[in-house]
């Protein structure tokens, strides 16, 4: 059986592992099992048993902050190395933004409460998700298959291509206090709809927000659904994705 450890040859031990992190000039060492006042520079006096510190364990207060300042935004965890450059990555790292980043929040008021699932706080989750897809340009989408959606998960986000993710882009600065798509004409005391497909195309002129709303809502729910159809013939969207689209309702108050 080994000699049992002086404190002084313990002490001598703990330094070669732990350096002069610590000052152990606490320390009373009885046996390997028991426990031991250690002493951290930043965190004061902390108990650990003799055995778990010579096997590398130190102040847990410190190894908190080490793992937090690793995180992203404080909360996500990029758990694959070098994949900083894919398109998984950036797009993750985006939707952290949305959801985390307070400067991005303060520029873009739509992102205000919007919130990630804890599985993909992990980047592999996220990767592994984005990767069953085979669309490498698509947009990372929150709001086609359930409308006015705030959570980024597997279940309530979908890739889509560029311009269907632009079709639901709500110009909010540009209309006022109208409904979407529409816009009051000072001249003419009258209320314009025009819906925005390739380039803008105008409906009409009405008499009040509300009919040009209708003539906005009526017009863009057929173009959502010509284009999904399109999409989903050319096999550019999956059939939820299209399914979502076809019933696409545009309300008075998006
Ligand atoms: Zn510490």
């Amino acid at each position: 059986m080994p000699k049992k450890l002086t404190t002084e040859q313990f002490v001598a031990k703990a330094r070669e592992i732990h350096g002069d992190k610590y000052d152990y000039s606490k320390v009373v060492y009885t046996k390997m099992h028991d426990y031991i006042t250690i002493t951290c520079s930043k965190h004061g006096d902390f108990l650990q048993k003799a055995y778990s510190h010579l096997n590398g364990r130190g102040c847990s207060k410190c190894a908190k902050e080490e793992s937090r300042s690793k995180l992203i935004f404080g909360v996500a965890h990029n758990d694959c190395d070098g994949d900083s450059h894919t398109n998984a990555y950036i797009h993750w790292r985006n939707m952290l933004a949305r959801c985390f980043d307070e400067k991005y929040k303060k520029e873009s008021p739509t992102y205000t409460n919007c919130l990630c699932c804890k599985e993909w706080l992990v980047f592999s989750n996220f990767k592994r998700w984005y990767e069953s897809f085979n669309y490498p340009d698509y947009h990372l989408d929150k709001d086609i298959l359930v409308k006015n959606n705030k959570v980024y998960s597997p279940e309530t986000c979908c890739l889509v291509p560029p311009e269907i993710n632009t079709l639901f882009t709500k110009r909010q600065n540009d209309r006022g206090k109208q409904p979407i798509g529409v816009c009051y004409i000072k001249r003419s005391g009258k209320y314009s709809a025009t819906i925005h497909k390739l380039r803008n195309v105008h409906l009409g002129f009405f008499d009040t927000p509300e009919e040009a709303f209708q003539a906005y809502k009526s017009a863009k729910e057929i173009y959502v659904k010509e284009l999904a159809t399109q999409y989903f013939q050319e096999g550019k969207i999956t059939q939820r994705v299209y399914q979502a689209l076809m019933e696409y309702q545009v309300d008075i108050t998006d």
